[in-house]
């Protein structure tokens, strides 16, 4: 059926945990027969759905990848009734150069689907995942932060599938997961995205963002956990877990509904914001000023906001590009 490259130890029907690797034949001057080793569990028992966890997909968003490592070693298989596979580092390269791209190909695993069997790394993972493994997948959740540039709010999201019972059951996912805030993308920057593939074989897929800057976000780490064990409890993958401080039970629900919603670099430079994450602003109001450091008596340019609603997102390198997004807004969720 797939002419994927990739080869693999690992058995997805194999009662038990196994915790191995993909192997991306990946011939190098250092490596003649070597492989890109992607590193993947399963975790299988009795019968039930199959829910998929993947971090990584950006290598400098490390929230999930810290959570996924963390359940990779801590389940029992015992404690699972169906199947759990996870990839915590799904684009390797990029995952160990803490890059948002791979190193090796410059490829956006975010932008990769559905892949290619005989394309560069990069799109032979994407291929894999959506050959591979989404055919076994019942429930998806891609975990992500804002990485180098970005800082976000912590959220879970979904996009909109165009089957409204889909999307409803990824809504109602989504509220397992029990995160402080919840985002629906209506408006999506680009294509080859991992969570449209995933929907476009009618699987409850999530995303999310838990921070960003290239840092790791404690309360990111802890949404992400928090979404593991709501979306396997969910799921009825695991038995639901007893938080010792539950979260709030409801999140406030946001969406990102058109482009107008991100704010662009006017000029390059270097960008100061005059708002803070969280902040909730008016279309027109000031983002913030590009000043000119090699030019200082040339004004400063301002930015301002197209649309109202919350600072969901900022720029958090200080150089920018004209083009390069300095935040991105959301408003309240219409349904
Ligand atoms: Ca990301």
């Amino acid at each position: 059926v797939s002419a994927t490259q990739i080869f693999t130890e690992i058995d997805f029907e194999r009662t038990g945990k196994q915790v191995g690797w993909l192997y991306l034949p990946h011939s190098v001057t250092r490596s003649a027969y070597g492989n890109i080793a992607v590193p993947i569990a399963v975790i299988r028992n009795g019968s039930g759905p199959t829910v998929f966890f993947m971090a990584g997909t950006h290598g400098d968003e490390y929230e999930g990848q810290i959570a996924l490592c963390n359940l990779i070693r801590s389940l029992d298989p015992g404690m699972v009734q169906g199947r759990i596979i996870a990839m915590p580092a799904a684009n390797l390269p990029a995952a160990l150069a803490g890059t948002r791209t791979s190193p090796i190909d410059d490829g956006n695993l975010n932008r990769a689907f559905p892949g290619d069997p005989t394309g560069t790394p990069t799109q032979q993972i994407a291929h894999f995942i959506d050959q591979i493994i989404f055919p076994l997948t019942n429930y998806y959740h891609d975990f992500h932060a804002g990485g180098a540039s970005l800082d976000y709010v912590p959220f879970v999201s979904m996009r909109m599938s165009g089957d409204p019972a889909l999307d409803e059951r990824a809504m109602a996912a989504l509220k397992a997961c029990r995160p402080s805030d919840g985002l629906t993308w209506k408006y999506s920057h680009g294509q080859g995205f991992c969570v449209m593939a995933a929907m476009q074989r009618g699987i409850v897929a999530l995303g999310g963002e838990l921070g960003g800057g290239g840092s790791v976000n404690l309360c990111g780490v802890a949404m992400a956990e928090r979404a593991i064990q709501g979306l396997l409890a969910h799921a009825g993958v695991v038995a639901p877990a007893i938080d010792k401080a539950p979260p709030a039970s409801v999140p406030r629900l946001w969406e990102v509904p058109a482009r107008s919603y991100y704010v662009l670099a006017p000029a390059a430079g270097l960008f100061q914001p005059v708002v803070e994450l969280g902040a909730q602003v008016e279309a027109g109001m000031e983002c913030g000023l590009v000043h000119f450091v090699d030019d200082p008596g040339r004004s400063p340019v301002s930015v301002e906001f197209r649309a109202s609603g919350m600072v969901m997102a900022k720029r958090h390198l200080g150089r920018v590009e004209r083009g390069d997004c300095v935040s991105h807004l959301a408003t309240e969720w219409k349904g």
